[in-house]
């Protein structure tokens, strides 16, 4: 069998000589939330089927290819879903992953409700950092929000088990809807400020098909900030690295930091470097994306990796997404008759 290093892979660039460095994983479509923005209930009910057990990547499937998209390029991983806790034993992959020369950055974004029972054995195992979603601090609102009725309580208890696992600071993802939790995000803001952690607000998107999105219903990254400075005065911040997708900001009292994700309103395709591994192993070069290509299927059958290595370059060499950019050129009709894969379904 032809290995890795027999074919010495090197970065490839896509089109717009975009490298890949990024790598999102997705490791299950099931989730035990119902956040009307993602997955809502009257969809995702009791009848919903969804992927077999069989057809989802084994942990050694996913760590096969991570390390191949790590002779790639690819220098972050983060594990996602659905709900990546919702799969038994991710510590074990954690473990399998954090085990890959050249991985800089191995991250998981999680709803928290099982993080009491699970974040020391991901923090032994070797995770570098947590990002929690927590769109309000507001009770009520958040159980509309999440589909279940669970409480913020349960959120901020996982976020405490994580620190007292040793993550800090811990990023907290919060989706703004206008009408729904827009007047709640400068008390989030507030809230972590005081504790470390970092906020990150992103603009509702429309992704997938299913959640009815319509422009109204965004709130500007632009207002979000001019909202939080009028009551915490902030000032921009320089990225950390190229191509990070939120805008940072600091409060001038050095107490800390909030970002910004304006995927909507001022989008930054142009340095995407972020592939999606769904959970049955088909590869996404877009959030947005419509087709997919199937990884799985020469796995199963037998490919070496430089078969799986060629796949892999051709797909990313031909990439020429930029959908956010696209988007607001497009008429609504255009935009509902692409059918995009579901953000449930290849994670965030
Ligand atoms: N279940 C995990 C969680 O919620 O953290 C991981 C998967 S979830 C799909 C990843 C991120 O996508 C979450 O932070 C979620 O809030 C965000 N998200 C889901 N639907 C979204 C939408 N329509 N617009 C913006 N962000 C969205
Ligand atoms: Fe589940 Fe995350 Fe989607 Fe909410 S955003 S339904 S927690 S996958
Ligand atoms: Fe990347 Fe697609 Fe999002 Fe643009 S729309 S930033 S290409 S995932």
């Amino acid at each position: 069998m032809t290995t890795i290093t027999d074919t010495q892979a090197i970065a490839v660039l896509d089109k717009f000589r975009r490298p890949l460095r990024d790598l999102r994983i997705s490791v299950t479509d099931r989730c035990n939330f119902r956040c009307t923005y993602c997955m809502p209930a009257e969809i995702f009910g009791e009848r919903y089927e969804f992927l077999p057990r069989a057809d989802l990547l084994s942990f050694e499937e996913i760590a096969r290819l991570t390390r191949i998209f790590v002779s790639l390029g690819v220098i972050k991983v983060r594990l996602t879903g659905g709900e990546p806790l919702v799969r038994s034993e991710m510590d074990k992959l954690v473990a399998m992953l954090a085990d890959i020369d050249g991985i800089g950055d191995l991250t998981m974004t999680t709803n928290a409700y099982l993080l009491p029972q699970k974040a020391t054995a991901l923090r032994n195992a070797g995770l570098h950092r947590l990002t929690v979603s927590l769109d309000t601090l507001d009770d009520a609102i958040f159980r509309e929000m999440n589909g279940r009725g669970f409480g913020v309580s349960r959120v901020l208890e996982g976020i405490a088990a994580a620190e007292d696992a040793g993550f800090r600071p811990i990023k907290v993802n919060s989706v703004v809807q206008r009408g729904v939790n827009d007047h709640t995000l400068v008390d989030l803001a507030r809230y972590f400020r005081e504790r470390g952690h970092i906020v990150r607000f992103i603009e509702y998107m429309d992704v997938g098909n299913l959640n009815g999105w319509r422009l109204d219903d965004v709130v500007p990254a632009e207002e979000i900030v001019a909202r939080i400075d009028a009551e915490i005065p902030l000032e921009p911040a320089e990225s950390n690295y190229r191509g990070e997708v939120a805008s940072r900001y600091r409060f001038k009292d050095g107490s800390g930091e909030i970002g910004v994700i304006a995927s909507v309103t001022q989008p930054f395709c142009g340095d995407c470097t972020r592939l999606r591994l769904s959970p049955e192993g088909t590869l996404f070069t877009c959030l947005f994306g419509v087709n997919g290509t199937d990884l799985r299927t020469p796995m199963r059958d037998g490919a070496d990796d430089a078969e799986l290595i060629n796949i892999i370059r051709g797909t990313w060499s031909v990439r020429t997404d930029r959908y956010s950019e696209e988007r607001s050129s497009m008429t609504d009709e255009l935009r509902s008759l692409r059918k995009k894969v579901e953000m449930y379904h290849i994670g965030g």
